[in-house]
């Protein structure tokens, strides 16, 4: 009899915890909801949201496959130990977890089982390699991408993902198991019906990108208007599909097509799944980064105490339309499109000077993809602060940023209905039009629509000026 915990492995495809109880007997698959053990990275509002419908998707799928999933509340340790002298196992299987406080907690549950004479076999499952791998030639981690990613391209593709297990055999009598309902999971509004969590809505997804967006991806990803990217993420997080999965479906699709060789925009899609794997690489080296900076020296910056522009930039009221786009698409949906990300974030660090790991918690609350080392590196390399960051005197223009990325104003009309009746050539700098202009559209800024919360010429200059500071 064999225990399988579950954590961020919520598939049956490509499970090597799952796989390798095959031929060993029984397998009890659980999941042990236990959030006092991430301590403030425990999972926010959104994510707990898509958890709730993720495991009630996975629980269908092992149900169909005449097996079940239990699910109990923490300590993990003590309840992976009740659920073993319950059931009889001998031996508990699970995948790691890549980050630092997570694997450090999974060390002392493994050492806690052991202690009581249970087996405990550990594997990767969710990156495409271990985080601390590759090492730079002096043996220590990559801090900048280009050779991070070469050194990945050198070590060759990760393994060929295994095959979903050919049975789960069920024990004689299920041990008991809580009802979904009483993890006490949050719900948040836009997850159902912009997503389908689970393994199939993961591999729906992975199938429609391939098929309609992969060969423009390169120019695709960078425009908020289209359904450029494959919006994989919160999937990938949960790990619904795995990182290898979608790796090799990338290059399969590549060698069955008339022109063999990998297109620019299967290149381009390998290259941010290596970003994905260079934050965790980055994490695992400097795991104190979701809070600190990793260039030390911008713990010095002089960031300002505002809670108004904080309050303004998350509810979409920046009186930037690509901004507040964003943030209502965020609100809406859970999820935001990366370039508008990178603007957003931009305004509230560098145009508004508030902390970067401000920014960051609220992402964590309200992403549904919300992921410590993609947030941690998202946040830090937008702030200048982090590896490979972009400079901090580069600021995003986000009028020029909208016109270039969202040439129609598409996206902003579609997150700011207020402002739909402007044309393109206004829509990003609605402050700009003449006064004939917006009343024929119906907006009256400062009413319906704000004011720019700041002038950014004024803004910049004060954020450069608190660089020039912090670097004398
Ligand atoms: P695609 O373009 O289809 O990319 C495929 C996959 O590659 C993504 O699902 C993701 O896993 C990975 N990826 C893509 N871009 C990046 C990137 N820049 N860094 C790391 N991995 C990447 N991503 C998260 O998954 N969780 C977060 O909490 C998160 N916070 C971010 C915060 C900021 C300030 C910024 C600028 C970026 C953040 N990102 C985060 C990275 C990126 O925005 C998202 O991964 C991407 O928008 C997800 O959409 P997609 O699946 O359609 O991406």
């Amino acid at each position: 009899m064999n225990i399988v915990w579950l954590r961020r492995d919520l598939r049956l495809d490509d499970q090597p915890a799952l796989a390798a109880t095959a031929g060993r007997g029984t397998v009890v698959p659980v999941f042990v909801h236990a959030p006092e053990e991430e301590g403030e990275w425990a999972p926010g509002a959104a994510a707990q949201d898509w958890l709730g419908r993720s495991l009630a998707a996975l629980a269908d799928e092992l149900t169909k496959r005449g097996s079940r999933l239990i699910l109990r509340r923490g300590p993990s340790a003590k309840s992976l130990i009740e659920l073993a002298r319950e059931s009889g196992a001998g031996a508990v299987f699970w995948n790691r977890l890549p980050e630092p406080a997570a694997a450090a907690r999974d060390a002392a549950v493994e050492a806690e089982l052991r202690a009581v004479g249970i087996e405990v076999q550990t594997f990767q499952a969710a990156l495409l390699h271990e985080p601390d791998e590759p090492r730079t030639g002096q043996g220590g981690p990559y801090r900048v991408f280009t050779p991070y990613w070469r050194a990945l391209e050198r070590m060759g593709g990760p393994d060929e993902p295994l095959a979903e297990p050919a049975a789960l055999p069920a024990p004689k009598r299920w041990p008991r198991s809580l009802k979904l309902g009483e993890l006490g999971l949050k719900k948040r509004d836009g997850v159902d019906e912009h997503w389908q969590p689970g393994e199939a809505g993961a591999r729906s997804r992975l199938a429609a990108f391939l098929e309609d967006a992969l060969a423009d991806y390169a120019e695709g990803r960078e425009r908020p208007d289209r359904d450029g990217t494959s919006r994989l993420s919160p999937h990938l997080h949960w790990g619904e599909i795995s990182a290898r999965r979608l790796w090799h479906e990338v290059r399969r699709r590549e060698d069955l097509s008339p022109r063999p060789g990998l297109t620019q925009g299967a290149e381009a899609y390998l290259r941010q799944l290596a970003w994905r794997e260079f934050a965790h690489h980055l994490l695992a080296a400097y795991p104190a980064t979701p809070t600190e900076p990793l260039r030390a020296q911008f713990a010095r910056l002089e960031w300002q105490d505002d809670p108004g522009a904080l309050a303004a930039w998350r509810a979409g009221r920046t009186g930037f339309p690509l901004v507040d786009a964003g943030m209502r698409q965020l609100a809406a949906t859970g999820w935001m499109h990366n370039r508008v990300r990178m603007v957003a974030a931009s305004l509230l660090v560098k145009d508004l000077l508030v902390p970067w790991t401000e920014g960051a918690r609220w992402f964590w609350e309200t992403l549904v993809d919300a992921d410590l080392a993609n947030n941690t590196l998202g946040w830090q390399w937008v702030a200048g602060c982090g590896a490979d960051a972009a400079p901090f005197f580069r600021i995003f223009n986000p009028v020029l940023q909208g016109r270039k990325f969202d040439p129609a104003g598409d996206y902003v009309r579609r997150w700011l209905p207020e402002l739909a009746g402007l044309t393109a050539r206004w829509i990003h700098a609605p402050w700009e039009a003449p006064a004939a202009e917006l009343t024929r559209a119906g907006v009256r800024l400062g009413e319906n629509y704000p004011k720019p919360l700041v002038d950014r010429r004024a803004a910049q200059r004060r954020a450069l000026a608190a660089y020039q500071r912090m670097k004398e």
